[in-house]
C-alpha cells in the first residue's frame, strides 16, 4: 500500500491537489463523532468517452460503526474505497481520515487505516505466521510485539493450530479470515473490507461476519463494500446505497425499508390448485390494501399492516374456492427499497 495505483503520490505536507476544490478543514469539530466526512468525491476515469465512477458524493461515517456501501458491480463502492484508501487520487472533491486529509497527509491516514481489497494479496507459498509477519513489518509493527499479536490474532480466528502451514492449503474462508485479520496487526481505527465474503461458501460467510462483529466491539470503525443485501443488513449499522457512482439514499437498515409506501407483504402460494381472477378486484377493494400483484401460483398482496389485512383477504379467498397453501407476512427488504429508488435490482447480489 505504499503506491497509489494511478498517478505519483503525494508528497507528505505537500499542497493537496484537493485542496483546490474544497477549504474542508480535517481538524474535527463539534461533531466529532463522524470519523470520516466526504465531500463532493467525484472520479472520472478516461476521456474518450469519459466514465464518471463516482458523481459528487458526500456523507460522513461515524466513530464505531460499520458501515456498508451497497449497490451493483460499477456502482463506484470500489472506487471511492480506493480514494479512501489513499490508493487512488479524486478527480475532485475532499475527504477526512479522523483528522487526516486524503490526498494531502496520505502517510498519516494509512498509519490509521487497515485495508483488506477484494482481490487476496496473501502470499500462498509462505505460512500463516509469515504472511502476518512479513505485513507486519511492512507496517512498522514493533518487531518485539509483533510475534505475540501475531498468535493473538491466529487465535482470534482459530487459526493458531495452522500458523506454520503454507496458506495454499487453506480453504477459502480461511484464507478470508487470515486475510481481515492482517489488515488490523497495527490496531487500526478503521478497517476498510471490499467485498469481504464475495465467493465464500455461505458457512464461511457468517464466520466472516461473526469476525467483523469482534472487531467492531474492540472500538474499530468498519467499512465494507458488498453487494449482497442480507450481509449488509445483518452487519451495518448504517447503509448507503450507490448506483452508477451516485449516492442514492442512507441511513439506518430499518430506516431505508420505511422509505417504500408498502408496509408490509402478504404473499399466499395456492399452487396448483383453483383460481379465479375475480378475487383480484375484490382484496384491491379492502382497505389498508395498498396493491396485488399475481405471480404463478402466488399472489403479493402490499398492505399498510399485513396481519390486520390477512383474515379478509382468506375470506376473500374461500368465497372465489381459491386454497391457501402458504402465508408469508414479511417487511419489504433492502432489495425491495433499491428497486423502489433506482428501478433496478442489486444485479449479481443474492440471498441466502
Ligand atoms: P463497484 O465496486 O461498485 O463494483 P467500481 O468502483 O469497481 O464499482 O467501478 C465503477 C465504474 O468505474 C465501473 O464502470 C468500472 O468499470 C469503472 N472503473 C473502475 N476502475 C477503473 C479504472 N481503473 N479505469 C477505468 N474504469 C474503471
Amino acid at each position: 500500500m505504499d503506491s497509489r495505483d494511478e498517478g505519483p503520490a503525494t508528497e507528505p505536507g505537500a499542497e493537496s491537489p484537493l485542496r483546490a476544490d474544497g477549504n474542508e478543514s480535517c481538524v474535527p469539530g463539534e461533531d466529532s463523532r463522524d470519523i470520516i466526512r466526504i465531500n463532493g468525491i467525484t472520479k472520472v476515469f478516461g476521456n474518450a468517452p469519459p466514465l464518471t465512477a463516482v458523481d459528487q458524493v458526500s456523507f460522513s461515517v461515524r466513530r464505531g460503526e460499520i458501515f456498508g456501501l451497497l449497490g451493483p458491480n460499477g456502482a463506484g463502492k470500489s472506487t471511492l474505497i480506493r480514494i479512501l484508501t489513499t490508493l487512488m487520487m479524486p478527480t475532485s472533491g475532499t475527504a477526512c481520515v479522523d483528522r487526516f486529509d486524503v490526498g494531502r497527509d496520505d502517510e498519516r491516514v494509512r498509519t490509521i487505516i487497515g485495508v483488506c481489497p477484494q482481490n487476496s494479496t496473501l502470499d500462498v507459498e509462505l505460512t500463516a505466521y509469515e504472511n502476518l509477519e512479513f505485513y507486519g513489518n511492512l507496517l512498522n509493527v514493533d518487531r518485539d510485539q509483533l510475534p505475540a499479536r501475531i498468535w493473538e490474532l491466529l487465535k482470534m480466528v482459530n487459526l493458531s493450530d495452522r500458523a506454520h502451514m503454507p496458506v495454499k492449503t487453506f480453504s477459502g474462508g480461511m484464507r478470508r479470515k487470515l486475510e481481515i485479520v492482517r489488515a488490523f496487526l497495527h490496531y487500526p481505527l478503521i478497517l476498510f473490507l471490499d467485498e469481504p465474503t464475495i465467493g465464500l461458501d455461505p458457512e464461511s460467510r457468517r464466520e466472516v461476519w461473526q469476525q467483523v462483529s469482534r472487531l467492531n466491539t474492540m472500538n474499530t470503525t468498519i467499512i465494507l463494500t458488498t453487494h449482497y443485501m442480507d450481509e449488509a443488513e445483518k452487519l451495518c449499522h448504517r447503509i448507503a446505497f450507490m448506483n452508477q457512482g451516485r449516492l442514492v439514499a442512507l441511513d439506518t437498515p430499518a430506516n431505508l425499508k420505511r422509505i417504500i409506501p408498502t408496509g408490509e407483504l402478504v404473499e399466499i402460494g395456492y399452487g396448483n390448485g383453483h383460481y379465479d381472477p375475480g378475487v383480484i378486484p375484490r382484496i384491491q377493494a379492502r382497505e389498508g390494501v395498498l396493491g396485488i400483484e399475481v405471480h404463478e401460483q402466488l399472489l403479493r398482496i402490499s398492505a399498510k399492516n399485513g396481519s390486520q389485512a390477512l383474515p379478509g383477504i382468506l375470506d376473500d379467498l374461500e368465497q372465489f374456492g381459491i386454497t391457501a397453501r402458504s402465508i408469508t407476512i414479511r417487511a419489504p427488504s433492502l432489495e425491495d427499497v433499491f428497486i423502489y429508488l433506482t428501478g433496478t435490482g442489486l444485479a449479481g447480489g443474492r440471498t441466502e
